[in-house]
């Protein structure tokens, strides 16, 4: 104001003493009047625009958070109204990466108390571990979250093995057990923005209610017919629904097939490695048989490291390219104890099917059985299909390299 004031009354003074050392001074003090008034007017219009800008910021932070709560609160939602952990899975795989602003990532949860975190849903082209055990996360331990930089003094989870890059790990927790981990990575590779770090600790923090209340029911609800280390079904179940399916295949006419599976060599490997590398041996069996069944197969932990697989309405000849197809995965799998791999286990399996092998459940599995054993006399890490009753074998699979 004063400076305006100021060369307002500068503007009236008589310019025809111009050429006197007052009118000089005078055009020099108006010009520079001019100048400081250019000057404040530039100011005043930058700091308009930073301010602008900072409001647009401001705004747009205000409207992305926003999306974040909506997104989140519809998650939850739906979470709340899923039947089981394989629904809530594909609600989290579809909202996740987004919520996590396009950050990759898996989501790992432990069944039980003593169980390994197992991989259910994985995004952003992570390849993770199929499961780890709880002393193999940071995050898990402590009960927080767990950040990673290989530039800093931070330690990596041994889950990672020795791919590690940035990430970070974050724990849903109940009853102050930490039960399942959100583990996140940027795409490139460098570190985790504070702001996802933010939501995925939020995350982890608003799943772990709707998550550990689906995870409580299955337990609850699995208790009597789920044996607690694969989780697969267990003898009691198989029979009571094997006696069912072979009577519906009886009425319709139509194939059931078995295979029984055993690990070969596996009294060496749990003496060699240890029991708990073994239960990680047999949570990938058990993962592997899981893959590859339909949603009408029965996969069963039939007793120590022998599993049982029931396909119904499929014939000798599909049972027996199913079995190679778990036969090999086996073989090809990779299992990991605290970020080391352990040597690669085979298993050797035996085909019965009905009618061609038996009607009865017992015929049944004493023909599986029988053949399973001559797949194991023969060499092992192979299959071989049950002959009927007093026949020669119909074939056998060798695999290459097999002895
Ligand atoms: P083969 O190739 O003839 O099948 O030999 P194998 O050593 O696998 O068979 P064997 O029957 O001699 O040994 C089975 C082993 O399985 C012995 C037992 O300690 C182990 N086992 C059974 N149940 C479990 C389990 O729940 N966890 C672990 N880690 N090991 C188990
Ligand atoms: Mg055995
Ligand atoms: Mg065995």
């Amino acid at each position: 104001m004063s400076t305006l004031v100021a060369a307002d009354s500068l503007a009236n003074w008589p310019i025809a003493s111009g050429s006197t050392g007052y009118g000089r001074a005078a055009l020099a003090g108006s010009a520079l009047i001019s100048v400081l008034l250019v000057i404040v007017c530039l100011a005043q219009r930058a700091g308009r625009r930073s301010t602008e800008a900072a409001l647009r910021g401001t705004i747009a932070k205000q409207s992305e958070r926003l999306e974040e709560i909506l997104a989140t609160s519809k998650l939850m939602e739906l979470l709340q109204v899923c039947h089981s952990l394989t629904e809530a899975n594909r609600v989290i795989r579809g909202a996740l990466p987004r919520l996590l602003r396009d950050a990759a990532g898996a989501f790992y949860v432990s069944r039980g108390p003593e169980s390994a975190l197992e991989l259910q849903v994985s995004w952003g082209g992570l390849t993770p571990a199929q499961s780890f055990a709880s002393e193999d996360c940071w995050a898990l331990r402590r009960g927080r979250p767990h950040p990673y930089e290989p530039d800093r003094s931070s330690v990596p989870c041994q889950h990672l093995g020795s791919a590690t890059r940035a990430c970070l790990c974050a724990p849903l927790v109940a009853d102050g057990h930490a039960f399942a981990v959100l583990h996140v990575q940027s795409p490139s590779g460098e570190p985790v923005s504070a702001d996802v770090q933010r939501v995925a600790a939020a995350l982890a923090d608003q799943l772990s209610l709707a998550v550990g209340n689906l995870r409580l029911q299955e337990t609850l609800r699995s208790g009597s017919e789920r044996d607690p280390l694969t989780d697969l079904y267990n003898r009691r179940h198989l029979e009571i629904s094997l006696h069912r399916e072979l009577a519906r295949a009886q009425r319709h006419g139509h194939a059931v097939s078995l295979v029984m599976l055993d690990v070969d060599h596996f009294k060496e490997f749990n003496d060699t490695h240890g029991h708990d590398a073994g239960d990680a041996v047999l949570r990938e069996v058990a993962e592997v048989l899981k893959r590859h069944s339909r949603a009408e197969d029965i996969a069963c932990r039939y007793g120590g490291e022998e599993f049982l697989l029931v396909l119904p309405s499929c014939s000798l000849d599909d049972a027996y390219a199913k079995a190679e197809a778990i036969r090999e995965a086996i073989a090809q799998r990779r299992v990991f104890m605290h970020g080391n791999a352990l040597p690669r286990i085979t298993a050797s399996l035996g085909i019965a099917s009905h009618p061609l092998h038996g009607e009865r459940l017992e015929e049944l599995i004493s023909c599986a059985d029988a053949a399973l054993y001559q797949a194991k006399a023969s060499g092992r890490n192979r299959i071989i299909a049950s002959s009927p009753p007093g026949d020669v074998v119909l074939f056998e699979h060798k695999s290459r390299g097999a002895g």
